[in-house]
């Protein structure tokens, strides 16, 4: 089962919104193209699995800063680097995605059959996003004032991947909770990709979201922060990370799909409060139960947080026999005002 793929694009449209209400002009052109992208009948085909379905298999293409995909290839699949960085860190973001999906939950690919991670840098001109269209990932430069280049930002990937892995999975609708939801699952998986790429524990990771991605002179350390949602960033053009921490200020808006973006600030927290709590790598145990409550196929496409929590629950008990470990779950969901029992 496949859901219908949504465009995900890592910037919230609030944000841009805000920016461009102040003259912003790259903000105003990447809402109305992320806005076109959205009304655009996704018909294309998916791209090829790869030869064998347990080998990475990358295609990197070029826009040259023009808005027609895929553009020309740069860079396959066992090529070495090329002058262009922001190919590289395509590739190599690419690559790391792949890597945590494989080495440590055994998936192959983002649907699980090796299908080829297709990206294309250098899209459209000062493009302020980068976004997962259900077939590829697309990456802007930034517009080198609020926003640096979207391929810098190795969570950034993963975050946008992780939305194929869900579309392929749990296909959790994009809108109020499952969509804040399939927000968090990407958030939790591209601060896994990360936190494996630099073999960090839960204690030495930043839990940041885009961390550089935010150019020089903004007040902002990233997009979003797991263990302190609402902090990311406090700047007179951006304005104030929106995102709640838990349930009681849960925000109820009609704006970005119902807050998709806002409220998965309550998830995220809970899972970094449940990845502290055990220790150690966060994509092992904390990790690995995220895993199973995504992709166990009990999860309705319409799950609320609490549906989630429970998911966890369960995934916890079927994979540690120790009870311990079920029993943080829960308090960690407790913690953020969700009761999983
Ligand atoms: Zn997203």
């Amino acid at each position: 089962m496949t859901a219908e793929p949504t465009l995900c694009a890592i910037v919230p449209p609030y944000v841009l919104d805000r920016l461009a209400e102040d003259g912003h002009e790259p903000a105003a052109r990447s809402l109305a193209l992320d806005a076109a992208h959205r009304a655009a009948r996704l018909t294309a085909a998916l791209p090829d699995r790869a030869a064998a379905a347990d080998r990475l298999e990358r295609v990197i293409s070029d826009a040259a800063h023009r808005e027609r995909l895929p553009g020309r290839t740069v860079r396959q699949e066992g090529e070495g680097a090329v002058p262009d960085q922001s190919v590289n860190h395509a590739y190599d973001g690419l690559g790391a995605t792949w890597t945590l999906f494989s080495a440590v939950y055994g998936r192959h690919s983002i649907d699980d059959q090796g299908l080829r991670l297709d990206a294309t840098v250098h899209y459209g001109q000062d493009y302020d996003n980068a976004f997962w269209d259900g077939r590829r990932m697309v990456f802007g430069d930034g517009d080198g004032e609020v926003f640096g280049d979207f391929t810098a930002c190795i969570d950034v990937i993963g975050h946008e991947l992780a939305h194929g892995v869900t579309q392929f999975t749990a296909g959790l609708e994009y809108r109020d909770q499952p969509g804040a939801l399939n927000e968090s699952v990407s958030d939790v998986f591209g601060s896994l990709v990360k936190q494996y790429a630099l073999l960090q524990d839960a204690a030495e990771a930043d839990w940041l979201i885009g961390a550089g991605l935010l150019a020089p002179g903004v007040q902002g350390v990233a997009l979003r922060s797991m263990k302190e949602p609402g902090t990311a960033y406090d700047d007179p053009r951006l304005g104030k990370d929106p995102q709640p921490a838990h349930m009681r200020d849960y925000v109820r808006t009609g704006q970005d799909n119902g807050g998709v973006h806002i409220n998965s600030g309550i998830p995220n927290h809970a899972f970094y409060l449940l990845a502290t709590a055990l220790g150690g790598r966060s994509w092992e145990r904390a990790g690995q139960i995220w895993y199973d409550a995504l992709t166990g196929r009990r999860l309705p496409a319409d799950a609320d947080f609490t549906a989630f929590a429970r998911a966890t629950v369960a995934a916890a008990k079927a994979r540690y026999p120790e009870p311990e470990v079920a029993d943080t779950v829960t308090a960690s969901w407790a913690k953020v005002g969700i009761s999983p029992t």
